[in-house]
This record gives C-alpha cells, sequence and structure tokens, in this order.
C-alpha cells in the first residue's frame, strides 16, 4: 500500500503519521520528492483502514500495490533512484560506461586494460576474480589475488572496480571493493542477495539466464530489504532457441523495468551475444532504447584471454564503440 501526502505536509504530522502506521507492525519505505512524499507500505496492510487514511488531512491518495516487489517498485519511489560509487553516478540521466576484461588474469593486463578504457571514457573498471564456469576444468580466476590486482589498477587509474562476489564465504575479501556483483547464476541464490545487501555497498544484480523480470525485481527486492538502495539491474542475454548466440538480449526488458521500478538499468552486450562484432551494435540499440550504461568486456590481446576472448572487444573497438555510444546520448537528448 502506498500513502501519498498532500504536498508542504507538516513535518510533525507526517512523523505522527509515520509512528501510527509503525505501531500496526508495519514496516515504512519514504521517498521525499521534489513534490510530494509518498510513504510506502511493508507487510501486512489487511488491518488497515483505507478510508480512515484517506480522510487525514495531510493524505492526497492512498493505494494498494498489487505487485509483490515494493521497495523496488516505481510507485513506493517515483523518482528514479541514482546509485552512487565515488563519483560516478547511475540512473536517474546518469550514464554508467563499466569495462574491463572478463576476468583479472595478471598485474599487467589489468592495469593496461584499466589505463587504456579509462582513457577512452571508462567509468568504472570491472573484472572477474571468482569465475562461475560452467566447466570445474577451466580458469577459475585469480580469486583472492585478483582481487587485490584490481585495487592495484584502481589506483593506477582512479577508476572504482566491480567484481562479481559468489559465495558469502569469501564476504571479507570484499571489504574495500567498490560494487558487489551477482552473477546470472546467483540471481537467486537469496542468502547471498541478504548479504550483500547489508554490507550497504553498491550491489549490481544480473538477470538469470532463464528468469522473468517479475523475479529479478524480486530479487532485487531481497537486497532491498535489507535497507540497501543501492541496486543497478543488468540485462545481460537470457536463454531462447536463438541458435547463433551465445543468449538473446531481451532490450524490451530496459523500458519494461523503467517503467516498473525506479532502479537504474544496465546492459551487457558481451555475454548478451558471446561474439565481438555483435558487442557495437547491441550497445547502440541498448543505449538508445534508454539503458542508464553498459558493462563490456574488453581485452588487450582476446586471443588469448582465459576466459570469454571470443566476446572480449580489443581497446580501439572499445574506444570506437565509446563516441559512438556518446552520438546515439547525444540524438536522445
Ligand atoms: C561476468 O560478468 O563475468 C559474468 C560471468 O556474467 P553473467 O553472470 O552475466 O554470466
Ligand atoms: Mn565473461
Amino acid at each position: 500500500m502506498i500513502v501519498v501526502l498532500k504536498a508542504n505536509t507538516n513535518k510533525e504530522k507526517k512523523t505522527q503519521l509515520i509512528d501510527w502506521l509503525k505501531g500496526m507492525g508495519l514496516g515504512t519505505h519514504i521517498s521525499e520528492g521534489e513534490y510530494q512524499t509518498v510513504i510506502g507500505l511493508i507487510g501486512d496492510t489487511s488491518k488497515v483502514d483505507m478510508d480512515l487514511l484517506e480522510s487525514l488531512d495531510i493524505v492526497d491518495s492512498v493505494k494498494r500495490v498489487s505487485e509483490t516487489f515494493k521497495c523496488c517498485n516505481r510507485k513506493f519511489h517515483p523518482d528514479d533512484t541514482i546509485v552512487e560509487v565515488g563519483n560516478v553516478k547511475i540512473g536517474g540521466g546518469n550514464f554508467c560506461m563499466i569495462a574491463g576484461p572478463c576476468s583479472v588474469e595478471s598485474e599487467e593486463q589489468i592495469v593496461e586494460i584499466a589505463k587504456s578504457v579509462k582513457a577512452s571514457g571508462a567509468n568504472l573498471l570491472r573484472g572477474g576474480a571468482f569465475k562461475p564456469r560452467t566447466s570445474p576444468y577451466d580458469f577459475q580466476g585469480l580469486r583472492a589475488e585478483g582481487i587485490d590486482l584490481l585495487k592495484i589498477a584502481r589506483q593506477e587509474t582512479g577508476l572504482p572496480i566491480i567484481t562479481e562476489i559468489m559465495n558469502i564465504r569469501d564476504l571479507p575479501l570484499f571489504d574495500d571493493v567498490d560494487v558487489l556483483q551477482i552473477g546470472a547464476r546467483n540471481m537467486q541464490n537469496f542468502d547471498l542477495l541478504k548479504e550483500v545487501g547489508k554490507t550497504g555497498k553498491p550491489i549490481l544484480l544480473k538477470r538469470g539466464l532463464a528468469n522473468t523480470l517479475k523475479e529479478l525485481l524480486m530479487s532485487a527486492e531481497y537486497i532491498m530489504s535489507t535497507g540497501n538502495e543501492q541496486v543497478i539491474l543488468c540485462e545481460r542475454g537470457i536463454r531462447t532457441f536463438g541458435d547463433y548466440t551465445r543468449n538473446t538480449l531481451d532490450l524490451s526488458a530496459v523500458p519494461m523495468l523503467h517503467e516498473l521500478s525506479h532502479l537504474p538499468v544496465i546492459v551487457d552486450p558481451s555475454h548478451a551475444t558471446g561474439i565481438a562484432r555483435l558487442v557495437s551494435p547491441m550497445a547502440l540499440a541498448a543505449t538508445a532504447c534508454g539503458a542508464d550504461g553498459l558493462i563490456v568486456e574488453v581485452h588487450n590481446d582476446p586471443m588469448h584471454a582465459l576466459c570469454d576472448g571470443a566476446q572480449s572487444l580489443k581497446p580501439n573497438e572499445y574506444d570506437e564503440l565509446v563516441k559512438k555510444v556518446n552520438v546515439v546520448r547525444e540524438a536522445l537528448k
């Protein structure tokens, strides 16, 4: 249920109302917009007397929210959420370019790529340290050492770092990581979602390979129910009968998620297609349909990459992509 307050409501009356609602055992989510305050009620609202609420002089309207996702629901928070990572803003008109290799492989590799993507205009560095590989015999990532190397690359370039966490057990290793990534395979690892939520850090939540948008939003809800509002949603392609690409990029997810939720939505054209030459066209399409950013795999030597070389752009290709993305963004203004 949401309670929309009248403009310029007296602060004391607002606090009284919130305390009264809390007294009924309900959780409250307050969204202070430029023109109105929206109080979202979480919990069993069946006993709330809607007529009584509506009759209060500070209340403008009361509506039931039928969706099971509440905190991430646009109705609870009409304005776009802007996620902040250091000086980088994501969402609400702020476009974010995340780039870097699939996996951190060595200090030279990550530092060289970090410097080149920064020069091209990226504002966050990605790199996997713990890798979710289909085969246990494939490269599993440098793990703790990979995180240390990302920190070196951050020190060299000033780019904040984002990397995937697969297991709660490893959480202490991520203390100094700027953004935690929940990968597609862990989108419904609910215990992990709750624990990363509690860190208060920004979380990049990728859509599962075979998950619906509602399920993605319910997973965001798991993170947000811990009080952490800093969630970025990521469309990275889903499993379909498409036979020439690694996945099928569901671009309609971008405007649909924007309609349903106030959270920023970014697109990963690398894992969506699995083919380097398809990355730029899909990145441009994602930009055109309103994505709040892109996460793109870039490698200085894709032929010898330990993971996902086939979908990695070379630094010069990434540079060209950023220029084209800027043209599309300009055209959208
Ligand atoms: C990744 O970003 O490195 C990754 C493994 O992506 P996904 O979880 O989307 O497959
Ligand atoms: Mn990858």
